[in-house]
C-alpha cells in the first residue's frame, strides 16, 4: 500500500469514511474560498466531529508530514482556507456545539465551526449579543472569525474579534494541546490570544474559543442620509467622529452597491438615485440616544444630504440592515465573479481614496461597487469580473494591488479585517521592515515549526508562496 493510500486510511477510521472526501466532484467546494483568485485542488478534505477527532487528525497529519490548513466555512475574501496541491483541509464545521453560556459571568464557550449568528441568537435570550458582525455572520463560523480576527459593521464601537477572544484551547502545529488566555482573570502564563488571533489559522487550530457577550442595547436609532456623491458620505463621516459622537456602525454604500440592493430580494427602500448612503446605528439608554442621534443628525446637515431619514419601525430598521448586510450577496447580479478587496486608510483620507478607487476603475474598465465600514476607515472596493477572461483576472488583481499600494501611501494598512491571505503576501515587505517580518515568522515557527499548517499564509515565506496555488481560477 503507497504512503498516501496509508494515511488517507488512518484518517477515514478516525473520523469515519462518510466524513473523508477524495472524490473530486466533493473537492471542488473545498478548493478555494469566496476569494476565487486563488484555487488549488487538496488532496482530501477531513471533517472531525470532536475534539478528540480534531485532536487525532493534526497528530496524525504532523507524524506524516502533510501540509494541512483549517477552515469554517470559507467564506474568507483573501485565500487563507485554502491549502497547497497535496494538502489536506481541515473543515471544522462539524464541530458547531455551544459548549457553554454563562449569562451571569456574560461568557461562551464554543466549538470553532459554530456560527457567529447561531451564537447571537442563543445569547439573545438572555439578552446578551456576541458583538463582532461579518456581513456573512449568518454562515461564518467563529473559528474563522478568530482566524481572521474578523470585524464587521457593528465593530466601530464593540471593537474586532480580538477585543472579544477571552481564552482558545487550542491543537498546534505538532499536536500539542494547550490554553491561551483565561476567562476569569489575567493569565498568569504568557498571554498568547492575541498572537493567535489573526494569524491567518498558521499559528494553532483553535478547538474551543471562550468569547465575551455583552448585553444587547435598551434602545437603538436606525439614521441613513443619502448624499449626491460618495465624498459627501465620507466627509460626513469624519465629521460625525471629529465631534466626539461615537455611534455603533457608520457605514457607507455607493450607487452600485445601492443599485444592486434594491434589484434584490434585500431591497429596504434606499434612494437608487442617490450617490452614496451612510447608514449610522446609534445605542445605549433610550434618555441618551435621542441626543446623540440628533446631534449625528446635526452633523449630517452640514454635508447637505439629499436627505436624511430615521428608521421608523423595529422591521424597517431590520431591513435596512438586512439590505446593507445582504448587499454583498446582491452583488452577484453584476458579474460572473467577484473581487473584495480589503485596505484602511486614516478616517481623514477616505475622501482621497475613494477618488483613487474611481481613477483605477476608470483605467481598468472593470466596475467597482463600494460598500465599506467608513466609521474605520476599511475600504472594500468590490470589482464584479469574469474569471473566464484571463485578461480581466490580471486587471483586477493589478487594481487591487494598486489600491493597497494607495492605502499605505495614505498612511493606512495592507487589511482591516479580511487578512493577509494569498492574496497580499507579495505586499507585506510594504508595509514592514524585513526585521519585523522575520520575528513574526520566528514565533510563527514555535508553535508550527516545520510550516506544514497553513503554509505561507499571513506572512511572505519564501518567495512567491502564492505561485503555487493556481491564480485566477477560472474553470474552463
Ligand atoms: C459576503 C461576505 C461578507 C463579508 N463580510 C465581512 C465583514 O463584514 N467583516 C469581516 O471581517 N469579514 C467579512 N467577510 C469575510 C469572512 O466572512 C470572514 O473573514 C470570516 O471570519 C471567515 O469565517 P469562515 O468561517 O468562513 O472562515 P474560513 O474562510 O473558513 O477561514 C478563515 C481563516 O481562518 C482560519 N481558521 C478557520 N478555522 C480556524 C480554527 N478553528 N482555528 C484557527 N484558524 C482557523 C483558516 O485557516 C483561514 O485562514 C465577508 C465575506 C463574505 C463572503
Amino acid at each position: 500500500m503507497s504512503r498516501k493510500k496509508r494515511w488517507l486510511r488512518r484518517l477515514r477510521e478516525i473520523v469515519g469514511k462518510e466524513y473523508l472526501l477524495t472524490d473530486p466532484a466533493s473537492l471542488l467546494a473545498y478548493e478555494s474560498d469566496a476569494l476565487t483568485l486563488f484555487r488549488s485542488q487538496p488532496a482530501a478534505v477531513v471533517l472531525p466531529a470532536s475534539e478528540a477527532e480534531c485532536i487525532a487528525v493534526v497528530r496524525l497529519l504532523a507524524a506524516e508530514k502533510i501540509p494541512f490548513t483549517a477552515r469554517g466555512a470559507g467564506t474568507g475574501l483573501s485565500g487563507g482556507a485554502v491549502v497547497e496541491p497535496g494538502g489536506v483541509v481541515l473543515a471544522l464545521s462539524r464541530m458547531q456545539k455551544i459548549l457553554t453560556l454563562d449569562p451571569q459571568q456574560g461568557f461562551a464557550v464554543v466549538e470553532p465551526g459554530v456560527v457567529n449568528d447561531d451564537l447571537n441568537r442563543e445569547a439573545a435570550r438572555w439578552g446578551l449579543r456576541y458583538a463582532p458582525d461579518p456581513s456573512s455572520q449568518t454562515v461564518c463560523t467563529l473559528g474563522g472569525n478568530l482566524g481572521e480576527n474578523a470585524g464587521g459593521p457593528h465593530c466601530f464601537k464593540h471593537g474586532m474579534t480580538s477585543q472579544h477572544v477571552l481564552f482558545a484551547k487550542v491543537v498546534t502545529a505538532t499536536g500539542k494541546v494547550e490554553t491561551w488566555g483565561d476567562a476569569h482573570s489575567v493569565p498568569e502564563d504568557l498571554d498568547l490570544r492575541g498572537f493567535l488571533v489573526g494569524s491567518e489559522g498558521s499559528v494553532a487550530v483553535a478547538l474551543q474559543i471562550g468569547l465575551r457577550l455583552i448585553p444587547k442595547p435598551q434602545a437603538i436609532v436606525t439614521l441613513f442620509a443619502a448624499f449626491d456623491s460618495i465624498a459627501g458620505a465620507c466627509a460626513a463621516v469624519q465629521s460625525i467622529v471629529a465631534q466626539g459622537l461615537m455611534p455603533v456602525a457608520l457605514e457607507v454604500m455607493d450607487q452600485r452597491a445601492i443599485r444592486a440592493v434594491e434589484a434584490s430580494v434585500y431591497r429596504c427602500g434606499l434612494p437608487t438615485d442617490a450617490g452614496a448612503i451612510l447608514l449610522v446605528d446609534v445605542e445605549g439608554p433610550e434618555n441618551q440616544i435621542q441626543e446623540e442621534a440628533e446631534a449625528v443628525e446635526v452633523a449630517l446637515q452640514k454635508h447637505r444630504p439629499m436627505k436624511t431619514e430615521r428608521a421608523q419601525s423595529p422591521e424597517q430598521r431590520r431591513a435596512l440592515w438586512k439590505g446593507r448586510k445582504g448587499a454583498g450577496g446582491a452583488m452577484g447580479r453584476l458579474g460572473p465573479d467577484s473581487y473584495v478587496m480589503d485596505g484602511v486608510v486614516p478616517r481623514s483620507k477616505l475622501v482621497q481614496i475613494m477618488a483613487y478607487v474611481e481613477q483605477v476603475e476608470q483605467e481598468t474598465d472593470i466596475p467597482v461597487a463600494n460598500l465599506f465600514h467608513a466609521g474605520d476607515g476599511n475600504i472594500h472596493p468590490h470589482f464584479s469580473y469574469d474569471s473566464r477572461d484571463r485578461s480581466q483576472a490580471d486587471k483586477v488583481e493589478a487594481a487591487g494591488a494598486k489600491i493597497l499600494r494607495k492605502c499605505l501611501e495614505l498612511g493606512g494598512s495592507l487589511s482591516g479585517e479580511h487578512g493577509i491571505g494569498l492574496e497580499k503576501e507579495a505586499l507585506l515587505q510594504e508595509q514592514f521592515e524585513p526585521q519585523e517580518l522575520a520575528l513574526m515568522e520566528r514565533l510563527r515557527r514555535v508553535f508550527n515549526p516545520e510550516d506544514l499548517l497553513n503554509r505561507g499564509r499571513g506572512l511572505p515565506l519564501g518567495s512567491g508562496c502564492a505561485e503555487a496555488f493556481h491564480r485566477h481560477g477560472g474553470r474552463p
